[in-house]
């Protein structure tokens, strides 16, 4: 059964989406199968991956929910597109901005994309949801169907507030829902390592948050290549091979797949 993630900060513009075009190919290179979900109406994922115009495609992710919310069936596949770096993607466009509204009067609203997701689960060792900047429905449905959250902060800004949110609106959702639900960790993006303060608001971070939460020990440089990597429908182990942004991208691949193991030793250490 495939570990789904879902990539949420309500914060717009801290490498959500490209922490997931480039997490799920990592996984892939990594020997895993992967599915990635759009879950932004912008459609920024779906594109970055190639398919440039979104709102040409048929099948996405809001037609997909809205057949599990009448019970119609979804085919094996169903929807499915495939990126020639072997990851797999369930694409959204502009239709998916009405599903916030369409969702408040369905029962079991905050499944909808859990039942969706139960039906492709097998298939796949990752799915990673790329969450939209908001705390709205669609990102609440995210959260219930993850085990793992993974929170991108960019290290332009002391988030205090933003974050403080998004860890309420997470224990929130493990209390009542989803008691699976885990923080993953708070990964740090867009690391200008000549600034010292980017590199005082990362330490800001780890200093806050690092006691409770995994801070990964991994941070994501700011790179010219990685933001033009979304206009090229490339991955940055594709696009800049031996780039600094690729190896970090590489290194966090690895954390988040070793991220159990490294748990478990940890917690025998306390033990011990
Ligand atoms: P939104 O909240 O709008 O969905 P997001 O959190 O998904 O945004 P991205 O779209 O991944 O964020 O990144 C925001 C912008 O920053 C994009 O233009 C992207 O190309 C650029 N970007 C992402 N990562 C980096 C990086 N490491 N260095 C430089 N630019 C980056
Ligand atoms: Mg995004």
């Amino acid at each position: 059964m495939g570990k789904v993630i879902a990539l949420a900060n309500q914060k717009g513009g801290v490498g959500k989406t490209t922490t997931t075009a480039n997490l799920g190919i990592g996984l892939v290179n990594e020997g895993k199968k992967v599915l990635l979900i759009d879950c932004d109406a912008q459609g920024s994922l779906t594109e970055s991956l190639g398919f440039i115009n979104p709102d040409e495609i048929d099948t996405t992710l809001s037609t997909l929910m809205e057949k599990c919310m009448k019970e119609i069936p979804v085919k094996k596949g169903e929807g499915i597109l495939h990126h020639n770096e072997g990851v797999d993607l369930i694409p959204a466009n502009i239709e998916l901005s009405g599903m916030e509204t369409a969702l408040v009067n369905v029962m079991s609203r905050e499944r909808v994309l859990k039942n969706l997701i139960d039906t492709v689960k097998d298939d796949y060792d990752y799915i990673l949801i790329d969450c939209m900047p908001s705390l709205g429905m669609l990102t609440i449905n995210s959260l219930v169907a993850a085990d793992e959250v993974i929170i991108p902060v960019q290290a332009h800004y002391l988030p205090a507030k933003g974050l403080e949110q998004l860890l309420t609106t997470v224990n929130r959702v493990k209390r009542q829902i989803n008691p699976n639900l885990k923080v993953g960790g708070i990964l740090m993006t867009m690391v200008d390592s000549r600034t010292n303060y980017s590199k005082a608001v990362s330490g800001q971070i780890r200093l806050n948050y690092g006691k409770h939460l995994t801070v990964y020990k991994t941070e994501i440089p700011l790179s010219v290549r990685t933001a033009e990597i979304s206009a090229v429908g490339k991955s940055i182990y594709e696009y800049d091979k031996k780039g600094k942004a690729a190896e970090a991208y590489k290194n966090f691949t690895k954390e988040v797949l070793n991220d159990g193991k490294q748990r478990n030793k940890h917690r025998d250490e306390i033990i011990r």
